[in-house]
């Protein structure tokens, strides 16, 4: 197809950040068209990222409840088994569906023209279809936003390029899973998928770089993570010094991607070998910003390749805008959203809205959760030089000892002087869904007092974000159950 067409907004990308531009974009009557190739329409989130990760998390901890089963008066007949391939077909039908209700029909409701193929910026806010079903389109807007998402990274680790690997995209599509993988990366994809694989019954050894897990988050959520996996028999190596990847000859399995592979390191000193079935890479992502025309229209990418942006999503070719995963961390769906809602409310409205970036929760759904939201002890030590922190233990939680699921801690960090509580980390069950409690405190900045001042309800999990609280003002192990 070859024509030309002119809109108000043309978006490269179809993923979270280009559906909510389009869905602000209709309240202000704007025309709308994106392009989009590689992932089908809905980008990461629905077809590969959350949707499907979420949804065969929660597969296999059905699969575990026997084995996770705390209760003496509950006994299971046969340890359950969860299969693969239905799991799968399970994914595809939600994704579907997903796909189908979330972006395709919310699509046409807004009239946005979609063209499929691979889209460069050519000039100013133009872009053209240049591979793909709708080669040769150009669409030109009054205003362009690059929403062009990021991709799995590998690490420059020699011989990693020789070697077959499995993404989070590509495992997918694996059916026939091997029976060893060694996880490289130690972040949230790299937990949430080892549990995943570990409870189907592949065994998993995650070797991360840092000298703990989740290095990004506080030092005591990699730890405890660290211990709820070894217990569950997930082998955690931290501390790598990677020095080599190869192929090598493998125990058995894994006839999907290749006969086996090996992973030289060096951890405390000692050299070690590795070895394993298959070899998975969850070491991040990477911004789509290269061969998609930006210096063609003077749009600036920073060193790590991600799209320069101001506080207003603004590039440094001010009809260009840009949002989600090609921006940079936190790379996350509802930011990604949040920044394409603000950056079309700034180009069209000139609104100035920004993203207040400290109240962004983190969340690793593995069980037991990981959330966060704020600063860290480390952050607020090296900030102020002292530190105002609490930890509970879950342990310590009435809820968590009624129904025996005492994994995991909450630990608040409040301003020295202010009482305000800067940052919440925890982990244990439910964490994903406690974790808003904490980024409202952090958003509009409550203090401990007014945590502790406002009824929780009993007995809950929450309740440890309020016991928290109270281990500010008195000693917490003279509470009754009512934390008051
Ligand atoms: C395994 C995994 C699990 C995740 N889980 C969560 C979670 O639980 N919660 C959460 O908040 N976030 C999660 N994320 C992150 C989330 O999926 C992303 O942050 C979000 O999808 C980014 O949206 P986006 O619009 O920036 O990019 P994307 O959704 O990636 O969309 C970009 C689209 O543009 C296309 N494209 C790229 N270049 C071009 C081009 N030149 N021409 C045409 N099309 C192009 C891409 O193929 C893609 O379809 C997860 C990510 C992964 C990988």
């Amino acid at each position: 197809m070859t024509h030309t067409s002119d809109y108000d907004l043309v978006i490269l990308g179809g993923g979270a950040a280009a559906f909510a531009a389009i869905t602000e974009a209709s309240r202000r009557d704007l025309s709308t068209a994106m392009v989009n190739t590689g992932l089908p329409i809905g980008g990461t989130c629905v077809n590969v990222g959350c949707v499907p990760s979420k949804h065969l998390l929660a597969v296999v901890e059905n699969g575990a409840a026997a084995a996770e089963n705390p209760f003496d008066a509950v006994r299971y007949p046969e340890e359950p088994t969860v299969d693969w391939a239905d799991a799968l077909d399970g994914t595809n039908e939600l994704v579907e569906r997903f796909r189908q209700e979330n972006y395709v029909d919310v699509a046409e409701h807004f009239e946005t023209d979609i063209y499929e193929g691979y889209g460069q910026l050519v000039d100013d806010t133009t872009i053209e279809v240049v591979d793909g079903a709708d080669e040769g389109a150009h669409i030109t807007g009054e205003k362009a936003l690059v929403a062009t998402g990021s991709s799995p990274w590998a690490p420059p680790i020699d011989g990693l390029d020789d070697v077959d690997y499995y993404t989070s995209e590509t495992i997918l599509e694996e059916r026939d899973l091997p029976e060893s993988i060694l996880m490289l990366g130690g972040g949230y994809i790299a937990l949430e998928w080892g549990q995943i694989l570990h409870r189907v019954g592949v065994d998993v050894t995650v070797l991360q770089r840092s000298d703990r897990i989740l290095s990004d988050m506080e030092g005591q959520l990699g730890r405890e993570m660290q211990r709820a996996f070894e217990e569950e028999g997930i082998e955690v190596v931290t501390g790598n010094d990677f020095r080599r990847v190869h192929a090598s000859a493998a125990d058995g399995g894994a006839e999907a991607i290749q006969s086996g592979v090996a992973v030289e390191t060096t951890v405390d000193g000692t050299e070690r070998t590795i070895t394993g079935d298959a070899l998975f890479v969850a070491t991040g992502v990477q911004p789509n910003s290269e061969g998609i025309g930006l210096e063609t229209v003077g749009v600036e990418t920073n060193d790590d390749g991600t799209v320069h942006v101001d506080e207003h999503f603004q590039t440094t070719n001010p009809d260009v805008y840009a949002a989600g995963d090609v921006i940079g961390e936190p790379e996350l769906e509802t930011v990604a959203a949040k920044e394409g809602n603000h950056a079309v409310k700034n180009a069209f409205g000139n609104e100035g809205v920004s993203i207040d970036y400290d109240a962004v929760p983190a969340v690793v759904f593995t069980s037991p959760e990981v959330a966060a939201v704020g600063t860290t002890e480390r952050e607020y030590m090296d900030e102020h030089g002292t530190c105002s922190c609490r930890t509970v233990q879950m342990e310590d939680v009435p809820r968590a000892k009624a129904v025996k699921n005492t994994d995991g801690l909450v630990q608040v960090v409040k301003h020295h002087e202010t009482d305000e509580i800067v940052g919440v980390h925890m982990v244990g069950p439910r964490a994903a869904d406690m974790i808003m409690e904490a980024t409202l405190a952090v958003k509009v900045g409550l203090t401990v007092d007014d945590i502790i001042d406002t009824v929780h309800p009993f007995p809950t999990f929450s309740e440890a974000i309020k016991q928290a609280c109270q281990a500010f003002r008195r000693d917490t192990s003279t509470m009754s159950c009512c934390i008051e």
